[in-house]
């Protein structure tokens, strides 16, 4: 690490510790007048092309065309209740053609289809991060070139991002590149309205709730930050925030809250509750983000009204060891409400997580050897062990909150996925999801937890595309001739 990188590393831990999730340079919109349709798109019809019965050992469409690709004699993790774990599967095109067992699969093949041998690898949907910065804060890492970022995080097996604080200039950014066809993964753009005291008028009011403004990029909700700084910062009187979290709910639009203390998440429920008015929230589908202090009221409330729990398992991390101002910031009293990951989890709150690339990350963002902090294998292994890249020892209220691997790989991909209206296109390797996958050098469900970072990706695909090999890995990667027409 350069002397750059020990000081971006230290501008970063401080400009987290100050107020968590810094925008970077935020853009005031300005406010508009032409309000668009409201209201959400009909989710039934969302790119659903599934022809599997539901009893079938084998997921197929028994009329469907030869596949372009089969990967067999593998670890299938689909992800997908109905067949959770198969041997193989087959790609058309931009999209899964069919799961099942190897001789099903197999018999799908001809001429010119390529067999793919994952040699008893790991096959998985591609990652999603839901909730990070990846291009719209690149310019506090060391990467020069916003390629060099999509990159990175393909090399890493995120096919989705959701992209936390998209200003009208990032925006215009995120589709110049999906113009260029530099984009590669797909992105959900989320709009905010506020940071700190700073307002930014209603900008999604030039938008259609999950309008897709190019074919990689969503706008698909309004981003709010409640508190920041451990609660020590409120941005909003109780009126003003609960005012704005209508005014975005009745436009049809999903709320990503950040929310920090308990006092944070007390305003966020009072306002959804205001907003909602009794009415579920499957069709909204409102989010709290990094929901890192929830008393046990507060954590019933989520689960009986279904918010979605955004949670960054980098967090805390070295934090509350290297911020001197921890302890005086949330008394040790209040230590139990920290980040409630497994409570949450055996409530059956929905969880999502993120990287916050490339804030939460500390010190270990620059780092380039074994797997980073940004990888989500490492995420997995921090949700699993609360352990962070120096192996630094769990603080005793970070006890019993560890996830099953399990669950962590699930708000990795399908329930990340739910967190976007997108369960019938990706998180699930199922027919007519997108081919959004990786091949990773073993199980994480079954290989011990502490080698959870050393697992590799071997590929990424999105869309059909190998978009990723790794050195050593071009046997399973000959797919690539199949789309490099
Ligand atoms: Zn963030």
């Amino acid at each position: 690490m350069g002397p750059r990188g020990h000081v971006v590393a230290q501008t970063m831990v401080l400009a987290l510790l100050a107020v968590a999730c810094s925008p970077g340079e935020p853009t005031v919109a300005a406010e508009t007048e032409n309000s668009t349709t409201v209201g959400r798109p009909d989710q039934s019809n969302v790119g659903t092309t599934e022809t599997g019965d539901a009893t079938s050992e084998t997921i197929v469409d028994p009329a469907g065309p030869a596949p372009d690709v089969i990967f067999h004699n593998g670890v299938v993790l689909t992800m997908d209740p109905r067949l959770p774990q198969a041997e193989a599967i087959a790609i058309l095109d931009d999209k899964v053609l069919a799961v099942g067992s190897d001789d099903s699969i197999l018999a799908k093949g001809r001429v010119g289809t390529q067999i793919i041998d994952l040699n008893g690898r790991t096959l998985v949907p591609g990652f999603i991060d839901s909730h990070a910065h990846w291009i719209g804060d690149s310019e506090w890492t060391d990467y020069e070139f916003l390629d060099d970022t999509i990159q990175y995080m393909i090399e890493n097996g995120w096919t989705s991002v959701n992209e936390m604080f998209v200003s009208p200039g990032r925006l215009e950014k995120l589709q110049e590149l999906d113009r260029q066809g530099r984009l590669r993964v797909r992105v959900n753009a989320y709009l905010p309205i506020n940071f700190l005291e700073q307002r930014f008028g209603r900008p999604y009011l030039e938008y259609t709730p999950l309008e897709e403004v190019t074919p990689h990029v969503r706008i698909a909700g309004v981003k709010m930050f409640v508190d920041n700084d451990w609660g020590h910062i409120v941005n909003w009187t109780p009126a003003d925030l609960n005012a704005e979290v209508q005014a975005a709910h009745q436009a049809g639009w999903q709320l990503a809250i950040h929310a920090f203390s308990v006092e944070g998440h007390s305003m966020t429920l009072d306002a959804l509750a205001l907003a909602l008015q009794g009415e579920s929230n499957e069709a909204y589908r409102h989010r709290i983000e990094h929901v890192v202090a929830v008393t046990d009221e507060q954590l019933t409330e989520i689960q009986e009204r279904g918010y979605i729990a955004s949670i960054q398992p980098n967090f805390p991390g070295n934090i509350p060891q290297g911020d001197p101002t921890f302890d005086d910031k949330v008394p040790e009293e209040d230590h139990r409400f920290l980040t409630r990951w497994q409570d949450m989890n055996q409530a059956g709150i929905r969880l999502v997580a993120g990287t916050d690339w490339p804030w939460f990350t500390n010190e270990s963002f620059l780092e380039r050897g074994g797997a980073p902090a940004g990888s989500p294998l490492r995420l997995i292994y921090k949700a699993a062990t609360h352990t962070d890249v120096n192996n630094r020892v769990p603080q005793p209220w970070m006890d019993g909150q560890f996830l099953p691997v399990g669950a962590a790989l699930r708000s990795l991909t399908v329930d990340g996925a739910y967190a976007t209206f997108e369960e019938d296109v990706k998180g699930s390797l199922a027919p007519g999801r997108w081919a959004d996958l990786v091949v990773l050098s073993d199980n994480p469900l079954t290989v011990p937890i502490g080698q959870l970072p050393e697992i590799d990706v071997l590929l990424t695909m999105i869309g059909g595309k190998v978009e990723y090999c790794a050195e050593g890995a071009e046997n399973l990667c000959a797919v690539e001739a199949a789309h490099s027409d």
